[in-house]
């Protein structure tokens, strides 16, 4: 390629980026849809993706009250990996990351996923055999994982301090193929998509109140004006549980505010995702050189969408510990996203007591790893009114107490 070349190529993606984030217009809506998506987070967009292209469902709006990825999507530390526990968790994450693998050349539009291999560390004993369970469970899965060895930990992630002075690392579960990706790109390669399947994408239109006649949903009111369809798909993470007061019924899911944190940029050190979950923290280097901090949830309930000050020094005090090189690193931005907590750490892809009503929510706080899974997954739950991959996954499982407890995989891990 000429160096002229690899300037045009670089121009025409600034201006594709530009489109997206922008000079681009929501359309007005339309008086009716076969089918509505409310929120334009990655879950909401995928969802409208696949019932697209998986089912011919085409006449779709995707509501979003903010702007496209406004919410968790954007504001997420974006670790990819599926090394759960339970069978229906791995099939759904395993699913997810595989799609993850080609999505850049599915919505010819670079998502930069790049799978350079997540490791969790082992830093007590009870770790150890959690996470070798896990191993054995993933083996069993087709998920590709492995217990290491605290020598392979210091091998595939040198700043590691591996005698920390606390909790030494005992070893790591390491899922080779699990990575990152670029999350403000998911939600707009899936938009984009969306849209060039003429589907309208509607910026700032806030769902107020779900229309039903005899138990059967009609429409959505929103605030551009009132909206009928029979196929209503509810994808609004840390505000389901008012959706779904407004749509007239109950989820058993809470909200909290999470928190994350990035650093000055700084030369490569680190080309691994790291997760410390006993001393809870976790860590990469995004491409522009800023360690990419994960910490903790507030310990309330809330729908604060900003940081917290109380939690920058948690999160570093305990990174510190394992990280030794970056304790005079200067934080750069900090912030927060509200997450979707269901008691058994596992989300919840349903149909609703609402007819022609599905909610899409309880992702907490790992829930873009498995965006498009999740929307492969409730499009068909829509269209067909069953989904293999979500049969275990329904509201039902409350009630009859047949729940996925991931609250090892993913209770403080994301
Ligand atoms: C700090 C932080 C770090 C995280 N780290 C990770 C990680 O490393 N890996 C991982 O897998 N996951 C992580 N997560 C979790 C992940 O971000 C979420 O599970 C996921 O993004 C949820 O996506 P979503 O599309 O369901 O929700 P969102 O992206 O939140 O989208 C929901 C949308 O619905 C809209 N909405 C709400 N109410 C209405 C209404 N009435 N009308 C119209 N629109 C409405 C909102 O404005 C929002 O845009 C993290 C989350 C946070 C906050």
């Amino acid at each position: 390629m000429t160096r002229y070349s690899v300037f045009a190529v670089a121009r025409e993606a600034l201006r594709h980026h530009r489109g997206w984030t922008r000079g681009w217009e929501s359309p007005a809506p339309r008086a009716a849809y076969d089918a509505i998506i409310v929120g334009a987070g990655g879950h909401g967009l995928a969802t409208a993706y696949y019932l697209g292209k998986n089912h011919g469902i085409r006449n779709v709006a995707i509501l979003e009250k903010g702007w496209l990825g406004g919410g968790n999507t954007g504001r997420n530390t974006t670790i990819i990996r599926s090394n759960y526990l339970q069978d229906p968790s791995a099939a759904i994450y395993e699913k997810s990351r595989s799609l993850y693998e080609t999505l850049s050349q599915d919505l010819n539009y670079n998502v930069m996923f790049s799978p350079r291999g997540v490791m969790m560390l082992a830093q007590t004993e009870h770790e150890v055999r959690g996470y070798k369970r896990t191993a054995h469970a993933n083996a069993l899965q087709g998920v590709a994982t492995e217990f290491i060895t605290p020598e392979r930990v210091k091998e595939l992630c040198p700043i590691i301090e591996i005698r920390g002075p606390r909790y030494p690392v005992l070893g790591a579960l390491w899922q080779p193929r699990g990575g990152t990706a670029r999350h403000d790109a998911v939600a707009w390669g899936y938009a984009r998509a969306c849209s060039d399947m003429g589907m309208h994408v509607i910026q700032n239109c806030e769902v107020t109140a779900v229309r039903t006649e005899n138990g059967r949903v009609t429409g959505v009111s929103t605030t551009k004006g009132e909206i009928a369809t029979r196929k209503l798909g509810i994808v609004v993470a840390g505000h389901s549980g008012v959706m779904a007061e407004r749509a007239g019924f109950r989820l058993p899911i809470e909200s909290v505010a999470l928190q994350a944190l990035v650093s000055e940029p700084i030369k490569p050190c680190m080309d691994v995702v790291v997760m410390a979950n006993t001393v809870h923290g976790y860590m990469s280097q995004s491409d522009k050189g800023e360690m990419v901090i994960g910490g903790g949830a507030d310990g309330y309930n809330n729908y604060n969408q900003r940081g917290s000050f109380h939690h920058i020094e948690e999160t570093v005090r305990a990174l510190i510990e394992t990280f030794p090189i970056i304790s005079r690193l200067k934080m750069l931005r900090q912030w927060g996203g509200i997450v979707d907590m269901t008691g058994d750490r596992s989300p919840i892809l349903s149909k609703t007591p609402v007819e022609g009503c599905f909610i899409n929510c309880g992702w907490g706080t790992g829930g873009f790893k498995a965006i498009p899974g999740s929307g492969w997954a409730m499009a068909e739950l829509m269209a067909r009114g069953e989904s293999p991959l979500a049969a275990e996954f329904g509201l039902d499982r409350f009630r009859e107490g047949r729940f996925v407890d991931e609250s090892v995989a993913a209770g403080v891990a994301h």
